[in-house]
């Protein structure tokens, strides 16, 4: 899908043109991948555009960070004014959902492996981006394949971190999904437990009961957090467990979440049905409770909210 453009792009303190937010291509991270980045999304509501869940985004991005050994030069106070800057600045159409990607990437300058001598830029770029899975993905559920890729192990990896290094494992998941047929990857950990999807959390339903792994090979995400918020307010029963293979494919409902995957149902997995082959009913209850609390129809959650 190809990017909707929109005006400005915050880079390194200064709000440029789309087409001008340009950097060298001798830029370390381009050749060796630590760069920490985000996805957040800001949502339409009553009061106009708020962003979901800000601060926890720029804690984690700030946190990977850390992890990397990158020295971002711009502090929490101010990765979260550039973000509701950038939002005020940019002209966005009335009712879409936007995705903002803040990046914190090393620059142009040494070469080599060894990176903590080298200039750390920043950059954030807003634009609109409907259903990341495709509306009628959201409806109707996806199919998707378990991986023959292992997600990326503890011992040689940091989960926890959204790191771009990371992402290569996803890609490869994510494209060989696709090729096969499918819609999304299910990534295994080494030891055989589900992990995650390539950009999203797994939770499946069995007997009434929410049950989604551990982040032990996860990133900790926060749409997952913010549905079992959201599940516990409804008196649903969750469990944070180990989840294997086949106890997916016997599962009544399955469904993906992200901040880009909202809450997207699985429909099949393996060529097996999950449930009746279609978008659960629990699944759908927590998939209009989560869309109530983004678009700020919920004044329970109105603390997950920053208005612009
Ligand atoms: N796992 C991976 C690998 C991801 O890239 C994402 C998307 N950020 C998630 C899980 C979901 O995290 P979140 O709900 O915070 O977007």
């Amino acid at each position: 899908m190809a990017l909707k453009e929109s005006q400005y792009i915050w880079l390194d303190g200064e709000f440029v043109a789309w087409k001008e937010a340009k950097i060298h291509v001798l830029s370390h991270s381009l050749h060796y991948a630590n760069s920490a980045f985000e996805g957040v999304r800001a949502y339409p509501t009553d009061k106009g555009l708020a962003i979901f869940r800000l601060k926890d985004h720029t804690r984690r991005l700030l946190n990977t960070c850390k992890m990397s050994l990158l020295n971002c030069p711009y502090d929490f106070d101010a990765l979260n004014a550039a973000q509701i800057e950038l939002l005020r600045k940019n002209v966005f159409a009335p009712k879409t959902s936007v995705y903002i990607r803040p990046i914190v990437f090393v620059g142009y300058g040494v070469m080599g492996v060894y990176h903590l001598n080298s200039p750390i830029s920043a950059a954030i770029a807003a634009w609109e981006w409907g259903a990341y899975l495709g509306d009628e993905g959201l409806e109707n559920g996806i199919r998707v394949k378990i991986s023959s890729w292992a997600r990326n192990s503890v011992k040689s990896m940091m989960g926890k971190a959204k790191v771009a290094a990371n992402y290569l494992n996803s890609q490869m998941a994510k494209c060989e999904a696709i090729e096969a047929g499918y819609d999304e990857a299910l990534l295994l950990d080494s030891e055989g437990f589900i992990a995650e999807g390539s950009g999203e959390c797994f939770f499946i339903v069995r007997d009434g009961v929410l049950i989604t792994p551990p982040s032990d090979n996860a990133l900790e995400s926060i749409t997952q957090d913010s549905v079992i918020n959201i599940a516990r307010e409804l008196g649903v029963s969750i469990e944070r467990r180990r989840i294997t293979r086949d106890e997916v494919y016997i599962a009544d409902e399955a469904f993906f979440t992200g901040t880009a995957a909202e809450i997207t149902p699985v429909r099949e997995a393996d060529a097996r049905p999950i449930g009746e082959g279609k978008r659960g009913e629990l699944t759908q209850k927590l998939q209009e409770a989560y869309f109530d609390v983004v678009y700020g129809r919920n004044d329970k959650f109105s603390r997950f909210l920053t208005l612009i």
